[in-house]
């Protein structure tokens, strides 16, 4: 680590602490990043990094709520506004018990990176909330969107600031999000994306992360003159990221034999096929149960429960080539990173945010695998989210074909940036480099031209 690094990280801890996922998220861009300051000390008298790793804005409020039996319940509302050097601050809404500010600001910050990748004029934040929507009934899931709406709404707009889902808020948060947001601004705008589609959502938005994770991967195939034709794919989580993803692997041929949730994960040698994929669309979104259920239906296939005393996560841990971490933070550590080599793994497409450890990473850094980390590889969704507030400026839907065709070119020119960037910085097939130096050098630029704000 360079002595910059290493101070700017003393600083940002001793300023910050107790935010470790932002800390990562921090260090690693800030590593990649070094390549660029030596050459350009521009960036560095312009104080750029040290700019760009604090939030333009932070908002923290009270979201009060009130159950079935009329109890009160009270959680914390967050919107991190982190840069909006290139456009809107654009990025997810995440509602989960483990939501705090440290790690809204890592998903923020990455967000920023992520969206000036795609090309187009997102800047970049992200917020949530503290709230566990899981088993809670849709009356409760409504009382609480409106009330984190009731406060939320005076800080957004579809050009200010235009958030999206995330971890727990998918369709159903979002309308009643929508709805209370229309009703305190008595308008119709494109402030949220991932709506419903005969309200001003965008065909192929659900599909877009999962979908971009996999073409990623295509494309990093493609660098190999291979395909993802028969490759047996490890896949975690079961959300709307995994979903998708499982649901593009099977359309290419490929062999998907794993899914998770917060309880277990589920291994099924034979591959998840269509009629499996609906099975769990239905027992996730509809249904909203466990992936447990899966292996009573399919009894071939093997359950296992989390061991929160075990040093890995054995869904890594299966004989495969690809890997698409789909769930969550972190959840791949360096035990995990050498299991997926020493199974065979050499292509990792992160549909999930950070989903590897600092340590992870090197692993596969070392190994040189065709590694694309999340910045790069899940930027298929706000890409089509960029996507769904271009049609509701022109009040115009496109079609499904129009919007995947647009969502695969994005993938490809964003593969090809980090392929050209880790080139140009002298780390050919370093893909983490190349996401993190294409996605700086554009906002950079940007607030070189707009002063010091
Ligand atoms: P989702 O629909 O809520 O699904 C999340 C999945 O991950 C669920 O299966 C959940 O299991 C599991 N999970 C969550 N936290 C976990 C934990 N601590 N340990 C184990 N499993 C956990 O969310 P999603 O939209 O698919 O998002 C998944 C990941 O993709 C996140 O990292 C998100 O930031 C990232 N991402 C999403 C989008 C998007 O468009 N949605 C775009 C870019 C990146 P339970 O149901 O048991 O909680």
């Amino acid at each position: 680590m360079s002595e910059y690094v290493k101070d700017l990280m003393a600083d940002l801890k001793a300023k910050h602490p107790a935010q470790p996922e932002f800390h990562q998220a921090v260090q690693e861009v800030a590593e990649s990043l070094s390549l660029v300051l030596e050459r350009h000390p521009e960036y560095r008298s312009a104080k750029i990094l040290e700019r760009i790793i604090e939030p333009e804005r932070v908002i923290i409020f009270r979201v009060p709520w009130v159950d079935d039996q009329g109890e009160i319940h009270i959680n914390i509302g967050y919107r991190i506004e982190m840069n909006s050097a290139i456009g809107p601050y654009k990025g997810g809404l995440r509602f989960h018990p483990s939501v705090n500010l440290g790690i809204l600001k890592f998903l923020a910050f990455e967000q920023v990176f992520k969206n000036s990748l795609t090309s187009l004029p997102m800047g970049g934040g992200k917020g949530g909330s503290d709230f566990d929507p899981k088993g809670k009934s849709d009356l409760k899931i409504m009382r609480f969107c409106q009330s984190f709406m009731s406060e939320l709404f005076r800080h957004i707009g579809p050009n200010t600031d235009v958030p999206a889902g995330d971890i727990g808020v998918g369709g159903r948060e979002i309308g009643f999000l929508f709805g209370q947001y229309k009703k305190l601004r008595n308008e119709f705008t494109g402030v949220l994306t991932g709506k419903g589609l005969n309200w001003g959502g965008s065909l192929i938005r659900p599909e877009a992360t999962g979908y971009g994770a996999v073409y990623f991967a295509a494309e990093m195939l493609g660098t190999k003159k291979q395909t993802l034709e028969g490759k047996i794919c490890l896949v975690s989580g079961s959300g709307n990221v995994a979903q998708y993803t499982i649901e593009k692997l099977i359309q290419l041929g490929a062999k998907p034999v794993t899914l998770s949730d917060s309880n277990g994960y589920i291994y099924d040698e034979e591959g998840i096929n269509k009629e499996k994929l609906n099975f769990i669309m239905e027992l996730k979104n509809v249904r909203r149960g466990r992936i447990k259920e899966y292996v009573d239906k399919y009894k071939k296939a093997v359950y296992k429960d989390i061991d929160p005393y075990l040093d890995h996560n054995p869904l890594w841990d299966h004989k495969a080539q690809c890997a698409f971490p789909s769930a969550t933070q972190n959840e791949i550590n360096w035990i995990d990173a050498q299991n997926l080599i020493k199974n065979g793994v050499y292509v990792v497409s992160e549909g999930a945010n950070m989903p590897t450890t600092i340590e992870g990473v090197n692993i596969f850094l070392e190994n040189k695998i065709l590694y694309g980390p999340g910045k790069a590889a899940n930027a298929g969704g706000v890409s089509v989210s960029g996507l769904e507030m271009s049609q509701n400026s022109m009040r115009l839907p496109w079609t499904r074909e129009e919007v995947d065709n647009r969502l695969m070119m994005i993938m490809k020119n964003i593969h090809r940036t980090c392929v050209d960037m880790a080139d140009r910085f002298g780390t050919p097939g370093n893909y983490v480099n190349g996401a993190n130096i294409g996605g700086f050098l554009k906002v950079a630029d940007a607030m070189i031209d707009q002063g010091v704000v």
